[in-house]
């Protein structure tokens, strides 16, 4: 059998950055537009700075328009809406991301159904969400976007190819599953419910896995051959008892990655692969919205 081939998702974000950048660059000295990307921040919860302060620096470096607006925790729902209405309005402005989770108070949904789906780069209103799952050009979430690219660069043509989604959720599992049927494979769509994982993964060409459930997919649930995209990002601590005393942990993938290395063909990394792609992916779109909005047809990066 040949060698598991290990996709460099950092690697693969580096080159769509790059490409984003020169076409950033493109639109900026041919047409006098620079794509503008708004991200929305509220409380302080500690992942989400992380992930927003990375946002604002990468679009920055993309040689893009980039605000961060960063509210305060106790901030209404009728203030968060007003924001976005603005940003809506802000011809400057071509993407809005609004950083989830939400704090509790705050109604993720009702919110996100104000954002003009033409600038909502996460692709996580109805409008967007409803068009992917038609099968119609929509701006479609990140990081299932990212797994697409991945795939696409390791297999080639998708058509015909049988693909298992594990998972089911509006920003992962679903997104994923209506882009790959959009390429033509066939797809299935397992879940907590799901009866038999380890045979429904078996058929798969194309395994993409997003449970957020550590290292659930193991070696014996993978197709000889197998492409496999491993979205899970999960803390566990650290097996060695010692570390585990100190109170050590590490990230872990939703497959079992030394078992899967030696029957995949293709194998995501957890962390390394398909987390790199998504800030990557939230550029692109912004670039599309920008392209799109001035009525302009770029081929994408
Ligand atoms: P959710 O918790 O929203 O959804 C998990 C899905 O997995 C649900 O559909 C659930 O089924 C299914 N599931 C849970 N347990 C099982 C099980 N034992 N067997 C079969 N199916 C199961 O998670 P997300 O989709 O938001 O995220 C999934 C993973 O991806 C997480 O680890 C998350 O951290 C990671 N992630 C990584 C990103 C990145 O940039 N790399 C971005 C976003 C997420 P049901 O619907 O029946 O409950």
């Amino acid at each position: 059998m040949t060698e598991c081939v290990i996709i460099d998702g950092k690697a693969r974000a580096d080159a769509l950055r790059a490409s984003v950048t020169a076409q950033v660059a493109r639109l900026r000295a041919e047409y006098g537009l620079q794509p503008g990307l708004a991200v929305v921040l509220v409380g302080d919860d500690a992942a989400s700075q992380v992930y927003v302060r990375s946002k604002g620096e990468q679009s920055l470096a993309a040689g893009m328009h980039s605000v961060t607006h960063r509210l305060a925790v106790d901030t209404s729902q009728a203030e968060l809406i007003d924001l976005v209405e603005r940003l809506n309005a802000d011809p400057l402005i071509h993407g809005i991301l609004v950083q989830l989770p939400l704090p509790a108070h705050l109604d993720a949904g009702a919110v996100l159904e104000r954002l003009n789906p033409a600038k909502d780069v996460d692709g996580l209103t109805m409008v967007n969400a409803g068009r992917l799952a038609s099968g119609l050009d929509a701006l479609t979430p990140c990081t299932p976007l990212g797994c697409l690219i991945l795939l696409r660069e390791a297999l080639g043509v998708l058509s015909g190819r049988n693909a298992v989604v594990l998972g089911r959720s509006i920003l992962v599992g679903r997104p994923v599953a209506g882009l790959l049927l959009a390429e033509n494979c066939t797809v299935t769509i397992a879940h907590s419910k799901s009866r038999d994982l380890p045979s429904i993964c078996r058929q798969a060409d194309i395994l993409v896995a997003a449970v957020g459930r550590p290292e659930m997919v193991k070696g014996d649930w993978i197709k000889p051959g197998a492409a496999v995209i491993d979205v899970g990002i999960n803390r566990v601590p650290f097996r060695d008892p010692v570390q585990a005393a100190l109170g050590k942990t590490k990230l872990v993938g939703d497959v079992a990655f030394k078992q899967a290395r030696q029957v995949a063909g293709w194998l995501t990394p957890a962390p390394g692969g398909v987390g790199p792609m998504t800030v990557a992916c939230l550029l692109r779109n912004t670039l599309t919205a920008a392209a799109r909005g001035a009525g302009l047809d770029l081929a994408a990066p």
